[in-house]
């Protein structure tokens, strides 16, 4: 058997820990004589799985109480509609509009899906920079009619990722203090810990840091999910299964969850857990980062343009300067066991995704292998 080091932005590289765990426990898990694939969601087997791996993210994330945690279907892309559908009318339940900062091709993706149900107020754009930084956060318009402002907090194909956490009281005065803040973690969560009482709403599909794609998790305030007269916030036209408060109510099991991606995700948390939590994970992920955008800040062969403050823990998107040289750098790439180098066609060039998973060896195997071709060419 041989592993090759995965750069992919995801479906994404799993801890190898993991997957053997997994693979011994297929067939048999614990004992049952069957494989977790082939549980009944309420079963007590099951239901203990799903148990422990909510306890373990919401220790992991050091989740307040008063928030619910949900394992539901769609996606990143299904939130862009899920979201609005819930939260778009507002604690008055007739509000119709919401903020958004646009920082890639994620953020625009959510703007432009979320527009079908409301207006949707672009408070700041990096449009103008070619999506290669987050605008200042005192140039955000915001607006006091929005019911929410949505952000993607690591725009997976820009590479441009927020390193602060909003504070609307202090940047936009006491008015905007409760606004209620909505952010796509998709391809950074648990790559570093959050405040997440500073965010009303956290989402993210499983499929890059977490575990197997069909899996999304949501973190959602628990006062979001009623309007002031006390009844459901979401829209009427909102499908029962991605109904945030229905979700709650039934922890999750309103229909049936991603029953295998929740239980591998369990498993990523035991791992994250093992390897000493998030602020450990934030350590080996900023080793990794600076050697690789040390690198690429000390050639001119290679370039990443991401502003310095703004780049990306996870996503590094880089460019050779003679792209004729595409090709053959990503199939030597390939003769290496350097998968999946290929940038996105959104903005071509290389991307290397460093997720948790991906060990410092993979980025010095990665960083050895384009001093080599630099020095070939
Ligand atoms: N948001 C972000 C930040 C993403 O990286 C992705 C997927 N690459 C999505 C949303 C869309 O996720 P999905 O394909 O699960 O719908």
């Amino acid at each position: 058997m041989s592993r090759v080091f995965n750069f992919s932005a995801g479906p994404a590289a799993l801890p190898q820990i993991v997957l053997e765990q997994a693979a011994a426990e297929m067939l048999d898990w614990h004992g049952t004589g069957m494989s977790v694939m082939e549980m009944s969601h309420r079963g007590s087997d099951f239901m203990g799985i799903h148990a422990e791996a909510l306890a373990d993210l919401r220790e992991l994330l050091a989740v307040p109480s008063n928030y619910k945690i949900l394992f539901l279907q769609g996606g990143g892309l299904g939130e862009n509609a899920i979201v609005p559908l819930n939260l778009m009318r507002g604690k008055s339940g007739n509000q119709n509009e919401a903020d958004i900062v646009i920082t890639g091709v994620w953020s625009e993706k959510s703007h432009q899906e979320a527009q079908r149900y409301g207006a949707m107020n672009i408070a700041a754009s990096a449009a103008d920079t070619g999506f290669t930084a987050v605008p200042a956060i005192e140039s955000w318009k915001l607006n006091q009619n929005s019911a929410y402002l949505h952000l993607c907090t690591n725009e997976t194909i820009n590479g441009v990722e927020y390193h602060f956490t909003p504070d609307l009281a202090k940047s936009h005065g006491a008015a905007f203090a409760d606004m209620p803040i909505v952010a796509d973690m998709s391809s950074h969560i648990l790559s570093r810990p959050v405040d997440v009482s500073k965010y009303a709403l956290i989402y993210g599909g499983a499929q890059k840091n977490i575990g197997p794609a069909g899996l999304t998790i949501a973190l959602v305030r628990e006062d979001l999910l009623l309007n002031e007269a006390g009844t459901s916030r979401a829209h009427p036209m909102c499908p029962s299964v991605f109904n945030y408060k229905l979700l709650a109510e039934s922890d999750s099991m309103y229909n049936t969850p991603p029953t295998y991606g929740i239980y591998i995700a369990g498993l990523v948390f035991k791992w994250l857990k093992a390897q000493g939590g998030l602020k450990a994970m934030e350590m080996h992920n900023r080793t990794k980062a600076a050697l690789l955008y040390g690198y690429l800040d000390s050639t001119d062969f290679y370039a990443n343009r991401v502003n310095k403050a703004d780049r990306s823990l996870m996503n590094v998107p880089f460019f050779l300067q003679d792209e004729s040289l595409n090709a053959a750098f990503l199939q030597g790439a390939n003769e290496a066991g350097l998968k999946q180098l290929k940038g996105h066609r959104a903005i071509g060039g290389m991307r290397a995704s460093i997720y948790n998973a991906m060990p410092l060896a993979g980025v010095e195997a990665l960083v050895d292998y384009m001093k080599a071709f630099e020095r070939a060419h």
